[in-house]
C-alpha cells in the first residue's frame, strides 16, 4: 500500500472500510478481521488512493484538432454537451480518477453534471467545478476569429474592469461552483525570445477577482504563463497557478511562503508544443513559442521541486487530450521530470485531494475510501497506472464497474 501520505509502501497491507469510510489501514497484522468482514484479496496489487487531476475539461471532447474544443460546441445543445461529458466522466473515473476539477464549461454543464453524480443519475469521480472561467473581452477563453453573425451564449463569460470581475465570481458562486478560473496571465507569441507571456487582466480585476473569491470562502486557479504577471497573480492571491512555465527562484520562494499550488500541466504542454511543431501551417511565433516553452517548463519543474513548492497533478484532458486513457501520462511525466514515483503519487493523490478540499487522497482512518487497486507495482513501473485492465476502483467504498459489453 503506498498511502498518498508520503510515507514509503507497506507490506501486506490492509484496509479496512466501514460504509464510505476507511476505518483503519496498516499492516494487515495490525489491522485484524473483524467478524463478518467482506473480503476483497488483491495478492499481487499496489493499493494507492483514488487518482485526483486537477485540471480537466470535461465538457471538450480532447479532440487532437486544437480548435475543436470550441468549434465541436457549436454544434452542439448545452443537454448534449452534458450528456457527453456524463460520458468522459465515467471514462475517467474508470481509469482511477476519483476526483477531478473542472476548469471551465459552457453554461453551468458541469456544474450540472457534478449534481447529477452526487445524485447517483451517473457514474462519475468527485467534481468541483468552476462554471464557466472568467477572462477579458477577446481573451483566453474568449477567443476571435469568429463571424458577427456566430453566438456563443453563455461559452465563456468576459469581464472587463474590477466590478465586472466582481459580478462574475458573483455569477459563477450563484449558478453553483465551487471555485473560480481566472486567466490573469498569458502566452504572448510576437516575439517570444523577449517576452513570452503577457498580462491579460489588469492588476485591479485580479485583486478584486480573488478577494471576492476568498470573501465568499472559494479558491482561485489561474491559467497562467510566466513572469511578472504570475508573479502579480500569485501577489493579488491566485491560489493555484496552471501551466506557468516560466517562473524565477523569488516566485518560487513566494510561492512556498504563500502555500500556492502549482499545477505544470506537463502533458498538454509536450502534445500541443509536438503538434506545432509538425503542421507546417504553425506560425513562426507559436512555434518558437512551443521550443521556448517546452525548455522552461521542465527547467521550472526542477526548481520547484527543489524549492518544495506543492505540485499538484492536472493534466488538461479534453484539451487534445482523451478523457480517461490519457490522464494518467501527467503522473509519467512528472516521474520523466525528477519526482520519484512515490512523490507523483502523492502529487495525484493527496495534494490534489487537498486543492479540492476533498475528505480523500490518503489511506488513512476516517478518509473516504476512495481507492485503486493497481496490479503491479507502480513505484517500479509508474506506466501501470494508465492501463485501465490494470485498476480496480472503489469509489467511497464501492467497486466501479463498467456497464456490461
Ligand atoms: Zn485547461
Amino acid at each position: 500500500m503506498v498511502d498518498g501520505t508520503g510515507s514509503g509502501p507497506i507490506r501486506d497491507a490492509a484496509i479496512l472500510i466501514e460504509g464510505e469510510r476507511i476505518v483503519a489501514a496498516g499492516r494487515s497484522a495490525d489491522i485484524g478481521m473483524p467478524d463478518g468482514a467482506r473480503v476483497i484479496e488483491a495478492p499481487a496489487a499496489t493499493a494507492i488512493p483514488g487518482l485526483v487531476d486537477v485540471h480537466v475539461h470535461l465538457s471538450y471532447s480532447g479532440s487532437p484538432d486544437k480548435r475543436a474544443f470550441r468549434a465541436e460546441l457549436v454544434e452542439m445543445s448545452y443537454p448534449l454537451v452534458a450528456l457527453r461529458a456524463a460520458e468522459n466522466a465515467r471514462n475517467t473515473l474508470l481509469h482511477g480518477f476519483t476526483s477531478v476539477r473542472d476548469m471551465h464549461a459552457p453554461g453551468g454543464t458541469i456544474i450540472d453534471l457534478r449534481d447529477a453524480v452526487n445524485r447517483g443519475y451517473v457514474e462519475g469521480p468527485r467534481i468541483k467545478a468552476c462554471g464557466m472561467g472568467l477572462t477579458v473581452t477577446g481573451g483566453h477563453m474568449d477567443q476571435p476569429g469568429w463571424g458577427d453573425h456566430a453566438s456563443f451564449l453563455d461559452m465563456t463569460y468576459p469581464c472587463d474592469g474590477p466590478i465586472a470581475f466582481r459580478a462574475g465570481v458573483r455569477a459563477q458562486l450563484k449558478r453553483g461552483a465551487d471555485f473560480i478560473k481566472l486567466n490573469p496571465c498569458v502566452s504572448f507569441r510576437k516575439d517570444p525570445d523577449t517576452k513570452p507571456y503577457r498580462f491579460e487582466m489588469n492588476i485591479d480585476e485580479i485583486r478584486a477577482a480573488c478577494e471576492e473569491a476568498h470573501e465568499q470562502g472559494v479558491h482561485v486557479g489561474a491559467h497562467t504563463s510566466g513572469g511578472p504577471p504570475l508573479r502579480a497573480a500569485i501577489e493579488a492571491g491566485c491560489d493555484t497557478v496552471e501551466h506557468a512555465h516560466w517562473i524565477d527562484d523569488a516566485t518560487l520562494e513566494l510561492m512556498v511562503k504563500r502555500g500556492t499550488y502549482l499545477v505544470p500541466t506537463l502533458l498538454v504542454n509536450k502534445t500541443s508544443s509536438a503538434a506545432a511543431a509538425a503542421d507546417p501551417e504553425t506560425p513562426r511565433g507559436s512555434k518558437r513559442w512551443a521550443e521556448l516553452s517546452e525548455k522552461a517548463m521542465w527547467e521550472r519543474l526542477d526548481r520547484a521541486r527543489r524549492a518544495g513548492v506543492k505540485v499538484a497533478a492536472g493534466s488538461d484532458a479534453g484539451f487534445m487530450l482523451e478523457h480517461g486513457t490519457t490522464n494518467a501520462g501527467e503522473i509519467e511525466l512528472l516521474v520523466e521530470g525528477g519526482y520519484s514515483p512515490l512523490e507523483a503519487i502523492c502529487a495525484a493523490t493527496a495534494t490534489g485531494a487537498d486543492i479540492l478540499e476533498i475528505d480523500a487522497g490518503r489511506l488513512i482512518a476516517g478518509k473516504l475510501a476512495d481507492i485503486v487497486l493497481v496490479s503491479g507495482d507502480p513505484l517500479v513501473d509508474i506506466s501501470v497506472l494508465r492501463r485501465r485492465e490494470n485498476l480496480r476502483v472503489f469509489k467511497g467504498g464501492r467497486e466501479v464497474r463498467a456497464p456490461a459489453a
